[in-house]
């Protein structure tokens, strides 16, 4: 794992660089008449570009991070900067406009529409953006080319493979252009060449875009790889610059 550097310490950190800032930040969910601490005091920058491994054993949080990361959650305690704006301020509205313009998310049941065709898929996200009908299908044909897929554009869902319908999720999660993109366990469904080709598409779609990519998996395989890695033992992080 010589390639993969730990983010305890980011002094090139740049505020800029900063695509999104952790502090201090507490999940606890309610069961049973009891709290359990899902993440304990979180601390941690994802910087532009950058592609993070969130990794740990099943039950550990990632998530519950992962959620609160992509804004589909809110914690308990802590503050979270995403492109300089403090996000836990921001009301409900405000959240989902922000969620839509700036995160995009691959699922590992990948999550698409399957009465719409790849290009359909890719197309969606861009329905809430105003943009017009023959630039949506533009965009949506530049990222399926990007992603390797510019063959099988008007293809149903039903007529490609697990691997390519991971692909079309990736198209659609960068169709917006977005700083970060959440990935949870993306290559749970597939086979190990194929999750290797995923994770390679990643990498280089994140060179090309600039987009940071966090990444979580509990695949220790697929973790070396160059780019930061947080693992999460019991809610909490290590090597993300957290003392406890
Ligand atoms: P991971 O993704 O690493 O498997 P999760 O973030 O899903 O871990 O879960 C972390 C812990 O929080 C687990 O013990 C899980 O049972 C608990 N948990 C997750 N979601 C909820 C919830 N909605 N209500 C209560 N407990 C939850």
């Amino acid at each position: 794992m010589n390639s993969i550097h730990h983010i305890s310490n980011n002094t090139h950190s740049t505020a800029e660089n900063n695509i999104a800032i952790f502090n201090a930040v507490v999940k606890k969910y309610n069961m049973d008449g009891y709290q359990f601490t899902a993440i304990k005091n979180a601390k941690c920058t994802i910087q532009k570009g950058e592609i993070t491994f969130v990794y740990g054993p099943s039950g550990s949080g990632k998530s519950t991070f992962l959620n609160i990361l992509g804004m589909l959650d809110k914690p308990d305690e802590g503050q979270i900067t995403i492109l300089g704006q403090d996000v836990l301020s921001m009301n409900d509205n405000q959240a989902a406009d922000f969620r839509a313009q700036h995160i995009g998310f691959i699922f590992q049941s990948f999550n698409l529409i399957p009465v719409l065709s790849v290009r359909e898929n890719v197309e969606f996200p861009l329905l809430h953006h105003n943009i017009s009908r023959h630039e949506r299908r533009k965009k949506a044909e530049y990222y399926l080319e990007s992603v390797g897929l510019k063959d099988y554009i008007n293809r149903r869902l039903s007529e490609i493979s697990g691997g390519q319908r991971q692909r079309v999720a990736i198209a659609r999660a960068l169709v917006t252009t977005p700083a970060l993109v959440i990935a949870d366990e993306p290559t749970a469904n597939l086979d190990s060449s194929t999750s290797n080709e995923i994770i390679h598409l990643m990498l280089e779609m994140r060179r090309q875009f600039d987009t940071s990519f966090v990444i979580c998996t509990h695949n220790e395989n697929l973790l070396n790889k160059s780019g930061q890695l947080i693992h999460i033992v019991d809610g909490k992080l290590k090597d993300a610059g957290d003392s406890q």
